[in-house]
Formats: C-alpha cells, structure tokens, sequence
C-alpha cells in the first residue's frame, strides 16, 4: 500500500472539495491527517480488520477506506460484512445502527464502531407505540428501514433499504394479502414507495419520522440549487423531504421523478451524458462523487452536514482501532435481540 502524505491530502481535500469543508484542510492539519492515516493503515492490516466506511464520512476516513477497506451505502457495506470471508474483526466508521447492522450479520464476529454516533430516524421510533400498533394488528407486518436500531429491527418483520424498499413491500402485499403495513421510520421513503407501486396514501400506516438533512431538501431548496445550475440533472435520494409534492406533481402531470440511493448516483452520474449534477442528499456524497467521476461537475443542494455522520473522525477511529479489546469500542447485543432483527434482515435479503 502507497503511504498517504500530507502534501497529498493537502492537495487532493483542497482542491476537490474546499468548498465543502471551508478551512478544515490546513497544510499542518492534512500532515498530522496523514501521519494518522499511516498508522490506522498499519493496525489494519495487522490486525486483520475489514473496514467499511459510509459515502458521508469525511474525505480522509474515505480515503483509508479506499486503500485499505471498502468505502459505500449501508446496504453495500452490509452484504460487504456477509460476504467478505477471512475475518474475525469489522470496525465501521460510521453511525451506530450500520455498526449494529454488521453485527447482526455477523454474530460470531467482533463489530468496532469508533463513536456511538445516533441518527435522526433512529430517534425518530419509540417501541412501545410498535407494539401497541402489533397487539390492534395482530396479523399486520413490520416493515422498517435499515436506518433503525436493533431493537426496533427486532421487532420487525422486513428490513429494506432505500434501494429495495417499494420490493420489499410489494412482496409483502403479494404474500400477505390484506394485512396491515406499517411502514417506519421515514415518511419520505414511505411516500416514495407509494408512488413506485401506485398505493393510495391509506394503504401503508406511515410513522411519522424524517432524517433532519434529508428533509430540508425540498422543493424549494432542490429548484434554487437547479435554477443556480440549470444544465445540471438532479440526483436526489429518496429520503428528500420533497418527496410528496414530487409525486403530487408527477401524478398531476404523468411523468416519472427518479429517486436514487447514494451508490446508484455514481451509476447514474457516469452513464449519463450529463456533464454537471445537482446532487440531493448528505454533501459527504458530493465528494465521494467527485473522487469517482474528476471530469464531471457535482453541486450540493445544501452544504450542511449530518451532525451524526460527523461525529466519526479519524482519530476516533484510530483510538478505537489501537483499543479494539476494550467493550466500549465494541457492539453487544443480547442473543434474544440479535435473533429478532436477524431473521427480519433475512426475509428482506430472500427477496433481494
Ligand atoms: S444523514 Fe444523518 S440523520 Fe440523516 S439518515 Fe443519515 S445518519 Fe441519519
């Protein structure tokens, strides 16, 4: 593996994405980046540790994680945990629930998250009302989106991710005829698959719970960032908090508004001939994007970054790898707790 340098990250952080993080990346700071960068590299591959790093974690986790880990979605990085034989330990930089993900997966493995960083969907559930929604329903199905905690996802059904959420659903209509949805934690999401499997808007019980960066990406902060850049097309995550008007306006006038998880931008960015795009979701994206695609142009609709994403640094990360034995770097879940979400995550990966 080359070693990361200062000069390098200097250049590379500065010119790629200043305007993302105004004054975070000095020439002094870019050194000592680097120098941490080296030794997490180093405990690593010594270690024998797979490292999955999420596309909203700062430029420089992203950079270990192309070099020596894997860099992606939370569903990516969840079939990358299954999948990846030759490991005992799995550190994830990246918010709780995708560590706890990993682990359910992976229940005889060691699962290291650096910071027990929440989400605002997370937050968003509050368990008792989901078990008084089963106990009015006692046929109705669960299905959560994988931005859950383990507990919630213990008492769920199905688990989908923003890529297979309308197919999960679908399926759960199909083979369950007439039973209730309820359909959690996020309402955009929900308002995406009734328009992608043509519901009315009583057909799934909807909670009511958002992520706090996606929802300010509506429709009016989405039209100023493309009339601000009018020859650039719209990439915009289905957590978008101008989800419903978007499907309002497509029912009124019959066309078809895309929405795309964050590892299908850079599909859809590099086969488009599109040269510049308006990118709606996390901006940690609109670098990963840059990385990907040098010769295209990406522009944020806004620049605010997730609180919780951010939590993760590189030095946590390097202090959680050095201490990998002690619990408070460690995800542990009770057997009854692991058992629950893990047979809600394999009916959605049956499908899949
Ligand atoms: S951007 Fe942050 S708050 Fe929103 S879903 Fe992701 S982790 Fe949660």
């Amino acid at each position: 593996m080359t070693e990361f340098t200062g000069d390098y990250f200097y250049k590379t952080f500065t010119e790629r994405s200043s305007d993302l993080y105004p004054d975070r990346y000095t020439k002094e700071y870019c050194d000592a980046l680097a120098e941490m960068a080296n030794r997490a590299a180093k405990l690593i591959t010594e270690k024998n540790i797979l490292l999955l790093v999420h596309n909203y974690q700062y430029p420089e986790i992203q950079e270990l994680g192309f070099a020596v880990g894997y860099v992606g979605d939370s569903y990516g990085l969840s079939l990358k945990a299954r999948d990846e034989k030759g490991y005992s330990t799995i550190a994830f930089s990246s918010v709780e629930f995708m560590a706890e993900t990993a682990k359910i997966i992976n229940p005889e493995k060691k699962v290291l998250v650096p910071t027990r960083a929440s989400c605002s969907l997370v937050e968003s559930v509050i368990l008792i009302k989901i078990l008084k929604w089963k106990e009015k329903n006692p046929t109705g199905k669960v299905v959560s989106y994988i931005n859950t905690d383990a507990k919630t996802k213990a008492l769920s059904d199905f688990i989908c991710t923003s890529r297979n959420a309308s197919k999960v659903v679908a399926h759960v209509r199909t083979n369950f005829p007439g039973d209730p949805i309820l359909f959690l934690p996020d309402k955009y999401l929900a308002n995406v698959v009734i328009s992608e499997l043509g519901l009315k808007f009583g057909d799934l019980d909807i909670w009511d719970g958002s992520c706090y960066i996606h929802k300010e990406l509506n429709e009016e902060t989405i039209d100023k960032a493309l009339f601000d850049h009018p020859n650039a097309e719209l990439l915009r995550h289905p957590e978008c908090g101008c989800t419903q008007e978007c499907i309002i306006t497509a029912l009124r006038q019959g066309i078809k508004i895309e929405f795309v998880s964050t590892e299908r931008m850079i599909t859809k960015a590099r086969e488009s001939a599109s040269q510049e795009f308006v990118v709606a979701t996390e901006p940690g994206m609109v670098d990963r994007l840059r990385r990907e695609l040098p010769n295209k142009r990406f522009y944020p609709v806004s620049k605010k970054m997730c609180k919780h994403m951010k939590q993760c640094t590189l030095e946590g990360l390097l202090e959680c790898l050095e201490h990998d034995d002690d619990p408070k770097y460690q995800i542990i879940l009770s057997k009854e707790i692991l058992d629950g979400a893990k047979v809600a995550i394999d009916n959605m990966m049956s499908i899949i």
